[in-house]
């Protein structure tokens, strides 16, 4: 791995602004440069890159970072493909035996993936093969470009050509032989193959499908250095042009599946390898794409996996439709039968997965027994609570309550107890016009370097911050003489980075000097509410004095709390409201305000 001042280094020589213009048409704008978003359908610009910071930002979208966050979203790579590519560029060596390591492995799966296809294409022995992959539709072509191949019968084959060369270790560790008690041998025998490849299109493992009744039927490369299924689509290697243009993915149940598909034309189809869909799977889709449509076979789309994978991908932000196809047909089976059409239909089709859930309950269930209605409610119960989104569970509940023809409040109550709040603060972005709250006005000029911390430690600390920005101010405040923006940043976790990267880009933060913009901020943030704090405390004295019927002190007390009033009134009568990101602090402390003036 390359160390943190190796990435410094990287980042110090490439130009931001030329690498990202290959991407995105920049207009110079203030101190940095303004463009249209290329994450999201961005009609105003409200894309930021500053040179200077090293950041970028969208006001629309949130996303934002560094240079390398920037080619890892835009190209969909790894921190560490997308850190050598910029390596690369920058004309740097960024290599460590690990890597090496891996270039080592892959270039043994790529030649026993060449051997397997050239035993397809060429070998006498593949002639059934061959038959098979005609048979279903896969010609010459499709086979070179999906890589297909075939394993020869017999324990050794892969064994005694590749061994010599790599060594049966490393073999062993990438899943192609198998270690038994007598000895190893090759793990795919007599089988097709599916190679899997990378995001970049590089085979790392295999999938083999057996020919007649042999068990298993597709047998699938173990878990190696190089390949995890469960962080893997098969076939996003292909779908990636087309799912990002689609910004949905088609998710279908098999490697035929999703080759019908893609030389149909349906190619943003991808499968997830046999195993129910994981988390680290919708992961990876939600950084392509904003919905997926599930078209599994019937039985297999409603099945307790498949509902299940349904709820990871919808909790991961993603909307999730299935496709609802012809009793007994698969993707793969509908294309060849009626054409990509009428898969493009049944695409178009797709219902809402909750609903198909409901449908699938019905099915199930009589709902017009109580039986029916008892089970059907035991069993949304699950799908309820699965899902983390309040809307959609109010329209679960109240497809539930249609469905079995109970009240809708007496469903809600048994599906969820109380209704979940939805959760956390769910702000995203905002645009460099709105008027920004004090705090952030001050982060903004500390973040920007035109103050330091130390303009401002002896009236505020890090805990007169609200909640969202103390993060932000404390790494300010560690950060020592002069800091790095983006090393500030790059210490803090996603939601304080997003906030910090906007405060370091936003334009038009406020149009006074700077110095008068810092007391305001201050009084605002500090100096008000201490004494706000202190009227209470001598409000609490003034009772007391009057019960204990001192009058002197009480009159020390209210000359004490009038001049405190005036003073704050003073402070709060040159500040024009603002409105801030998150300014239920800031209302709240106005609100009281305009109380105290209306006394
Ligand atoms: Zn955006």
């Amino acid at each position: 791995m390359a160390t943190r001042q190796d990435i410094q280094a990287i980042k110090e020589r490439i130009d931001m602004v030329s690498l990202v213009s290959r991407y995105v048409s920049l207009a110079k704008s203030g101190s940095g440069y303004k463009g249209r978003c290329p994450f999201h359908k961005d009609d105003t610009p409200s894309f930021m890159v500053s040179p200077e910071k090293g950041l970028w930002h969208c006001f629309g979208c949130g996303e934002g970072g560094d240079v390398v966050a920037f080619l890892m979203k835009i190209e969909r790579l790894s921190f560490v493909e997308a850190a050598k590519r910029l390596a690369e560029e920058a004309g740097m060596a960024f290599d460590s035996a690990d890597d090496s390591e891996r270039e080592t492995m892959r270039t043994i799966v790529a030649a026993v993936a060449e051997s397997y296809a050239s035993n397809l294409s060429n070998a006498r022995e593949g002639k059934k093969a061959r038959a098979y992959f005609e048979s279903r539709g896969f010609d010459e072509a499709a086979w070179k470009r999906f890589g297909l191949g075939y394993a020869f019968p017999g324990w050794d084959h892969v064994k005694r050509a590749f061994s010599g060369r790599y060594g049966i270790e490393k073999l062993v560790e990438l899943g192609i032989l198998v270690e038994g008690d007598k000895g190893t041998y090759d793990r795919f025998r007599d089988r097709t193959i599916f190679p899997i490849y990378d995001l970049s299109g590089r085979p790392i493992a295999f999938g083999g499908r057996a020919f007649g009744d042999e068990q298993p039927k597709y047998l699938n490369s173990p878990t190696t250095p190089l390949f995890d299924k469960g962080k893997l689509l098969y076939g996003l290697s292909w779908a990636r042009e087309a799912v990002r243009e689609a910004k949905a993915a088609i998710l279908v149940e098999g490697y035929t599946d999703v080759l019908t598909l893609h030389q149909a034309g349906i190619e943003n189809a991808v499968c997830s390898m046999g195993t129910a869909l994981t988390q680290g799977q919708a992961d990876l889709l939600g950084r392509f794409v904003e919905e997926v449509v599930i078209a599994y076979d019937r039985d297999a789309a409603g099945g307790a996996a498949s509902v299940r994978g349904m709820q990871i991908l919808r909790n991961s932000g993603l909307a999730v439709r299935v496709a609802q196809l012809a009793e007994d047909e698969d993707p793969d089976s509908l294309v060849r039968k009626f054409g990509a059409d009428a898969m493009r239909q049944a695409v178009a089709d797709a219902a809402p997965f909750h609903r198909f859930y409901l449908e699938t309950l019905a099915a199930m269930h009589d709902p017009s027994t109580v039986t029916g209605k008892e089970r059907i409610l035991a069993e949304a119960r699950d799908f309820y609570r699965g899902v983390q989104s309040l809307p959609l569970q109010q329209e679960i509940a109240k497809g539930v309550a249609d469905l079995v023809d109970l009240p809708f409040e007496g469903v809600a109550r048994e599906l969820g107890g109380r209704a979940k709040r939805p959760a956390g603060d769910e702000t995203v972005g905002t645009t460099p016009t709105q008027p920004f709250a004090e705090e952030e006005i001050l982060l903004s000029l500390l973040l920007r370097g035109d103050i330091r911390w130390g303009t401002i430690a002896a009236v505020a600390g890090p805990d007169d911050f609200s909640p969202p920005y103390r993060p932000i101010a404390e790494a300010l405040a560690n950060a020592g003489e002069s800091p790095i923006t983006s090393e500030v940043i790059e210490g803090l976790d996603e939601d304080a980075a997003r906030r910090a990267r906007e405060l370091s880009l936003a334009e038009n933060v406020f149009d006074r000097d700077t110095g008068r913009a810092v007391q305001d901020a201050l009084d605002r943030l500090v100096r008000i509410p201490a004494l706000d704090r202190k009227l209470a405390e001598l409000d609490r004295e003034i009772r007391a004095s009057a019960e204990a019927e001192d009058w002197g002190r009480w009159e020390a007390l209210q000359r004490e709390s009038t001049a405190c009033m005036l003073e704050k009134r003073s402070l709060a009568s040159e500040k024009i409201a603002r409105r801030g990101m998150h300014g239920r602090e800031q209302r709240e402390a106005r609100s009281e305000a305009e109380e105290d003036e209306s006394r």
